[in-house]
């Protein structure tokens, strides 16, 4: 089952990239395997399927622990400063570092470990009040501020839009955090970068997230079914 859900997403991705004029080489897909099992990823993994995404650092680090190493994993969830130092030794990618302070206890947890780590910004694109994130205005300075930190590589801005059954709903937010980006790095910004990364569209609206230059794309329940 999750063989086939794969195989039916990596068709779809492809259709909405040939339907932008996109290569679909550009597209990451995150299997998002929150709540659960391990068993679930190693039967995507038997698949082919080797990125997967995780939200919290517990169930994350009960995981690695016990997966193959080729196996990555990119966080995606709220990260607590306090949780720092695991999510860091577990992860491939973060993608959700919202705030200076955060950046910086990554950074000194790195530095330890002597190595750098790829992360994103998540940008809190719709002003939703449930949803962490900083503002697309606030972006900049918070830019500003993790750029210089020696052991992160700053590559891009990751989104989650208000939820909507509706995916066309989304098309405005994803559109809108293209623009961020990019208006940011023909500002310098992501100089590492030929182009931001842009992590946007999850089960329900990840071909429009395509249609709108995402790079990285979440989808957790088209893959796996609904969660524990
Ligand atoms: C759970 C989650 C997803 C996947 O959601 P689905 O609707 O199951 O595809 C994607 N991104 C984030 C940040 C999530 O928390």
């Amino acid at each position: 089952m999750i063989a086939e859900n794969l195989q039916k997403i990596n068709s779809e991705i492809a259709a909405a990239a040939t339907r932008a004029g996109r290569n679909s080489e550009e597209i990451k897909l995150i299997a998002v395997s929150k709540r659960q099992p391990a068993s679930a990823i190693l039967e995507a993994y038997a698949a082919g399927h080797t990125l997967f995404g995780e939200n919290y650092v517990q169930e994350l680090e009960e995981k690695r622990a016990i997966l193959p190493a080729a196996i990555k994993f990119h966080f995606i969830g709220h990260l607590q400063s306090n949780k720092c130092k695991a999510a860091v030794l577990c992860s491939h990618m973060i993608e959700t570092v919202d705030r200076a302070k955060l950046g910086d206890t990554i950074n000194k947890q790195l530095r330890l470990e002597n190595r750098r780590l790829d992360v994103l910004i998540q940008v809190n694109i719709g002003h939703d009040p449930n949803k962490s994130g900083t503002s697309a205005q606030e972006t900049a300075d918070l830019l500003d501020r993790l750029t210089p930190l020696s052991q992160l590589r700053v590559c891009g801005l990751m989104t989650m839009p208000p939820y909507s059954n509706n995916p066309e709903n989304s098309r405005p937010f994803f559109h809108n955090l293209r623009m961020l980006a990019e208006d940011l790095h023909a500002q310098g910004f992501f100089p590492e970068m030929k182009k931001p990364e842009l992590s946007m569209g999850m089960s329900n609206d990840f071909a429009v997230a395509i249609e709108e230059g995402a790079t990285i794309i979440r989808v957790g329940t088209a893959i796996f079914g609904e969660r524990q």
